[in-house]
C-alpha cells in the first residue's frame, strides 16, 4: 500500500510527463490545463469507457457527466472504446487506448489494486485509471472534488458549485491507493445511502450495495456476521437440556442463559464445524464467515478449558485453538473462505503459544479504551493494555481487522468529543498492520453528536490518514453549516478542549457507554460558552433552510444533555427549571418529528423510556 499526497505533490514536469507518457503535446496558447468543460461552449471532451465496462465504471461515467453538467452547464458525451479515440478524451478505467497513452511499458493500472486510481494527463487527454471494481469510480470522485469543487457532506447535503470551467493541470500524475483495504464508517447515513457511501469511497459490509456503487468485497456470509455467532451455531435452546456439557461452566455450573461454549469439548467442535459448513454451502461467495463469542463474558472454566487458557495465558487460547480447528475443516471444502473471530473483552489478549491459521482473521475491538485522544497518547490504563494486545496480534496475520468505536452508545446525541482521537487512531491502526477497519458509530439513527462530520472525517482519513485536520474541518464546517460555521466551530473547539483537559487524568477517560453525568460539558460551559454559540449559530442561518436544518439538528446534542441532566432532579427543581425542561422536551420532540430517524440510544428500551418521559414532560 502506498500513498501519494492528493495535492499534486507528485507532479512531473510537463515535458518529462509528455515524453515518458509518449503523449503528443497540444499546440495552442495555453497548455497548462486540460479544460474538461467551459461554460457556454460546446463539449470539447468525450468520456470514454471500456466496451466491457463494469457497472461501477458505467456509473462513474454518468456521475462525471452529470456533475460536470451541474457545475458548468456542459454535457459531455459518453462513448466506449469500440469507437475511434476522440480528439479530446477523458478515458476511464483501462480502455484499449490507455496503456499506449500512458506509455510505461506496463499496465497503467499496475499497483492500484481494486480501489486505487491514477490521474494522468496525456495532453490533450486525461486518464482516470482504475480497476473495474471501484478504483475508476473513486478516481472520478477525486476529479470532481478537487477540480470541480463538488462536496458530499451527507446524503441530503451536497455542494455542487457553479463554475466557469473545470480544469485539470496538464502535468498531473497522481496515484492514490487507500491506507486500508476495507474502510467502513458504520454510521446511519452511510449504511442507508449506498450512493453516498460510494462518494465517500467506503463500503458497508452489513448492507452490501449494488455493483454500480462498488458492491461489497467484505461481506459476511451465511448469516454468520462479524460478531457474536456462537448462539446461532450451537443453540442452548436446542442442546442444553440434553447436553449441558456443551456450554460454559461458570463457578462450577453449566450455564443455559448467557452462556458461551465449552470450547475443548470435541462434540461442540463437530457440531459447530458442521453448521458452519452448511451455512457456507448455502451462501458460498462471501469473504468472511464469523465464528465468535456471544456478547457477554461467562467463558468456560471447566478443568479442560482452564488448563488450555492457563497454558496460553489468555482465554483467547481456547478460542483460537477452536476457531483454527473449524477453519482447517472449512479450508478443505472452501479454500478461499475466511473465518473471522473476535478478539474482544476476555479474548482480546492473544494466546501465548497458538498462532492463527492463515484462513483465520481476528477482529480486535477497542471497546474498553479512552477516546478523548489517540490510543497511544492516553494515560488511561486500558489504552496501554490494548496497545500490548495489538502488538501480539499484528505479526500473526496480514489481514488484521479492527472494530473501533466512535460514539456514545448509551446516549447517541450526547456530546462525545472524540474528534481529536479519530485521526491519531486511524494512523495508529495503519501503523499496526490493520487492513480492515470498521468504525462503528450511531448506526441506528441520524444526527447523533456531530454524526455527519464524524462520518465524513472517518471516510477521508480511512482513505488517507495523513490528510491534515484543519483544512478538512474548515471545509466541512463552511460547506455544511454555512454562515453558522464560526459559531459552531467555537463550540466544537471549546468542548474538545474541555474534554482533553479533563481526560489528562487517567481516571477520567471518555468511554463509549458514559452516562450524561460523566459529560465533560459542565453547567458553566453550557451556560457561558455553548448557549451563546448555538444561539448565534441558529440566528446566522435562519434564512437558509438547508443549513438551518443542519444547525438545528446539530444543536440537538447540547439540548439533549441539558434535559437529561435536569430530568432526574425535576421533583426538587425550581419552577424555572421545570419550565426549561418542558421547553427542551418540546423542542427536542419537534426535531425528532422533523428528522424522522433520530435514535437516542443503541438500547431500544432506553430510547423508548426517554421518549416516553419527554412526551409526558411536553404534554400541556
Ligand atoms: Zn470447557
Amino acid at each position: 500500500m502506498f500513498w501519494y499526497n492528493g495535492d499534486m505533490k507528485r507532479v512531473m514536469p510537463f515535458a518529462l510527463c509528455a515524453l515518458a507518457a509518449g503523449c503528443a503535446l497540444v499546440s495552442g496558447t495555453d497548455n497548462s490545463t486540460l479544460k474538461l468543460a467551459v461554460r457556454g461552449k460546446q463539449a470539447a471532451y468525450t468520456i470514454v469507457i471500456p466496451e466491457a465496462a463494469s457497472p461501477s465504471q458505467k456509473y462513474a461515467a454518468e456521475e462525471l457527466r452529470d456533475f460536470t453538467e451541474q457545475t458548468t452547464g456542459v454535457k459531455l458525451p459518453i462513448v466506449t472504446d469500440a469507437e475511434p479515440l476522440p480528439k479530446k478524451a477523458i478515458l476511464l478505467g483501462v480502455t484499449k487506448y490507455t496503456d499506449e497513452l500512458a506509455g510505461r511499458g506496463k499496465s497503467a493500472a499496475e499497483g492500484l489494486g481494486t480501489d486505487g486510481f491514477r490521474l494522468l494527463a496525456c495532453p490533450p487527454h486525461l486518464l482516470v485509471v482504475g480497476a473495474p471494481d471501484r478504483g475508476t469510480l473513486y478516481g472520478v470522485y477525486e476529479v470532481l472534488e478537487r477540480f470541480a469543487g463538488c462536496r458530499w457532506y451527507s446524503s441530503w447535503h451536497s455542494v455542487v458549485p457553479k463554475r466557469e470551467s473545470i480544469e485539470v493541470p496538464a502535468t498531473i500524475d497522481d496515484v492514490q491507493v487507500p491506507a486500508f483495504a476495507m474502510r467502513e464508517p458504520y454510521w446511519f447515513d452511510v449504511k442507508h445511502h449506498p450512493e453516498f457511501a460510494a462518494r465517500l469511497r467506503v463500503q458497508v459490509s452489513r448492507s452490501p450495495s449494488e455493483e454500480k456503487y462498488g458492491g461489497c468485497a467484505f461481506r459476511f456470509g451465511g448469516g454468520l456476521s462479524s460478531c457474536h455467532t456462537f448462539e446461532k451455531l450451537l443453540s442452548p435452546g436446542k442442546y442444553f437440556d440434553e447436553h449441558p456439557e456443551y456450554f460454559s461452566m461458570v463457578k462450577g455450573e453449566r450455564l443455559k442463559k448467557r452462556s458461551q461454549l465449552c470450547l475443548t469439548n470435541p462434540d461442540v467442535l463437530r457440531i459447530v464445524t458442521s453448521n458452519v459448513l452448511e451455512r457456507i454451502r448455502s451462501d458460498p461467495g462471501a469473504k468472511f464467515y464469523g465464528v465468535s463469542q456471544n456478547d457477554w463474558y461467562n467463558y468456560c472454566e471447566c478443568p479442560s478449558c482452564k488448563a488450555v487458557d492457563d497454558e496460553e495465558e489468555s482465554h483467547a487460547g481456547t478460542m483460537i485453538r477452536f476457531v483454527n480447528a473449524v477453519a482447517e475443516a472449512v479450508e478443505k471444502e472452501f479454500p478461499n473462505a475466511i473465518i473471522e473471530t473476535l478478539a474482544y473483552q476476555y479474548t482480546r489478549k492473544p494466546p501465548k503459544k497458538t498462532r492463527l491459521r492463515h484462513n483465520v482473521v481476528p477482529c480486535l475491538c477497542t471497546i474498553e479504551c479512552d477516546f478523548s485522544r489517540p490510543i497511544p497518547e492516553s494515560p488511561y490504563g486500558q489504552n496501554a493494555s490494548f496497545m500490548a494486545d495489538i502488538n501480539g496480534w499484528k505479526t500473526q496475520t496480514d489481514q488484521l481487522y479492527v472494530w473501533d468505536y466512535t460514539t456514545d452508545f448509551s446516549h447517541y446525541p450526547m456530546p462525545f468529543p472524540n474528534v481529536y482521537a479519530l485521526q491519531g487512531n486511524i494512523k495508529f491502526f495503519r501503523d499496526n498492520n490493520v487492513k480492515e477497519l470498521f468504525e462503528q458509530g450511531a448506526y441506528q439513527g441520524r444526527h447523533a453528536d456531530f454524526a455527519e462530520l464524524k462520518t465524513w472525517l472517518l471516510s477521508k482519513w480511512m482513505w488517507n490518514p495523513e490528510l491534515p485536520m484543519k483544512p478538512l474541518l474548515d471545509d466541512f464546517f463552511e460547506g455544511y453549516y454555512g454562515k453558522a460555521a464560526p459559531y459552531i466551530r467555537d463550540y466544537f473547539e471549546g468542548i474538545h478542549m474541555v474534554q482533553l483537559s479533563r481526560s489528562t487524568s487517567p481516571d477520567k477517560p471518555l468511554l463509549i457507554f458514559d452516562d450524561v453525568s460523566k459529560s465533560a460539558a459542565s453547567q458553566t460551559f453550557l451556560t457561558h460558552v455553548a448557549d451563546d454559540c448555538w444561539r448565534k449559530a441558529l440566528e446566522a442561518v435562519k434564512d437558509d433552510p438547508a443549513t438551518s436544518y443542519n444547525v438545528r439538528m446539530a444543536a440537538f446534542s447540547v439540548d439533549y444533555l441539558k434535559l437529561e441532566r435536569l430530568r432526574p432532579k425535576l421533583a426538587e427543581a425550581s419552577d424555572e427549571e421545570k419550565a426549561e425542561a418542558k421547553s427542551l422536551a418540546k423542542s427536542l420532540l419537534e426535531r425528532m418529528d422533523e428528522a424522522k430517524d433520530i435514535r437516542l440510544s443503541e438500547n431500544l428500551k432506553r430510547h423508548d423510556a426517554i421518549l416516553k418521559a419527554w412526551r409526558a414532560l411536553a404534554a400541556p
